[in-house]
């Protein structure tokens, strides 16, 4: 299986997130989590690193905002130049916004901290030197392996997955949020339909807020998240059963949020469910959200997913026989991340 992933990720390694009640918390988010994936998948027999290509801004500027992507590309810089004390110990800081925009009216504003508040959704979304340059590098993993699946022959297609860090699916149209600045399996799922309908399964704990707010009023992308209930979690203010799409995409969107302590046995119930709408829709691409912080214990999820739930849920997932990219989100119990992620990705080999 070809798997697409960039040392640069390394790079964007903030000091420190704000956690709920204003906790400084080492960044959960963080570089190590590869490694434990990288070394479990080179123990297999399967695994094909690729280095991803570069497929320019264009395909992120098709499902972002293009002030929100100019705000990510300028803004450590810009904090940079506007505080001394931040200039002498860069390493030290993080760039974060106190102050955040409520949604009413339509206004940017024009200053480096009124913008961030109104781009960045949370506290976890730290910017430092390396984010914007490594999100785009997680992006074009995403692209490269979404370029491998659909160039495959016509009888036989290769699954593919993108190793992706930063992750992507909390970041929407025009934000960043939980660790999330460019929605990595968005950008895969839209370039992928320019060449046929396309399935987003996100099976990460928390809800793919971004996703849905990117394909929100779309029905050539049929979007599915399952997730804790956001009633008792993030991202708290989206991803509830009733919200199905808007105008054309009224339909394309499925929300299952569940109850804090949902185990395997119903966790596949409803993943059967989702497998069911995804037949009906008959893709001709798939597009995994792959968190692995379903698992139990997790220290980000409420979920009891064991390592044999990952070989069964990719398992279920495989037999649907559709082309699949599968894009790496969340997991922050580092030690089981690489057996979690192989036994996820071992059915689709
Ligand atoms: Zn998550």
């Amino acid at each position: 299986m070809k798997i697409f992933y960039s040392e640069v990720h390394r790079k964007h390694y903030p000091p420190f997130e704000l956690f709920d009640g204003g906790k400084r918390m080492p960044y959960f988010e963080n570089p190590e989590r590869m490694d434990w994936i990288l070394d479990a998948l080179k123990k297999t027999d399967w695994a094909d690193f690729v280095e991803p290509a570069d497929f320019g801004l264009n395909p992120i500027l098709e499902v972002h905002d293009k002030d929100y992507i100019t705000f990510l590309a300028s803004a450590w810089t810009e904090w940079l130049d506007s505080d001394p004390e931040v200039a002498a110990a860069p390493e030290k800081n993080a760039f974060l916004p106190a102050t955040f925009a409520l949604r009413r009216t339509p206004r940017v504003p024009s200053t480096l901290l009124g913008k961030a508040g109104y781009y960045i959704m949370d506290l976890s979304a730290c910017i430092v030197e390396a984010t914007y340059e490594a999100a785009l590098a997680s992006a074009y993993c995403a692209l490269s392996a979404a370029d491998s699946i659909s160039s495959s022959s016509e009888n036989h297609s290769y699954p593919a997955f993108a190793l992706c860090r930063p992750p992507g699916h909390h970041a929407g149209k025009d934000y960043a949020a939980g660790y999330c600045f460019i929605n990595n399996a968005s950008v895969a799922a839209n370039w992928l339909s320019s060449k046929g309908k396309v399935a987003i399964l996100d099976i990460d704990y928390h809800a793919g807020n971004g996703t849905q707010d990117i394909f929100f009023e779309r029905n050539d992308i049929l979007t599915i998240s399952i997730h804790g209930d956001p009633e008792y979690e993030y991202p708290h203010y989206i991803g509830f059963a009733d919200e199905t799409g808007a105008g054309i995409g009224v339909g394309f969107h499925h929300n299952f949020p569940l109850p804090a302590g949902t185990d395997e046995m119903q966790y596949l119930l409803i993943l059967n469910k989702a497998a069911r709408l995804i037949k009906e829709f008959a893709p001709k691409y798939l597009v995994i959200s792959a968190g692995m912080d379903i698992f139990d214990g997790d220290p980000l999820g409420k979920f009891k997913i064991t390592q044999n739930g990952f070989t069964e849920i990719g398992k279920r997932i495989a037999a649907l026989g559709i082309p699949t990219v599968v894009v790496m989100e969340g997991g922050y119990a580092n030690e089981a991340l690489g057996t979690n992620t192989v036994n996820l990705l071992e059915n689709f080999k």
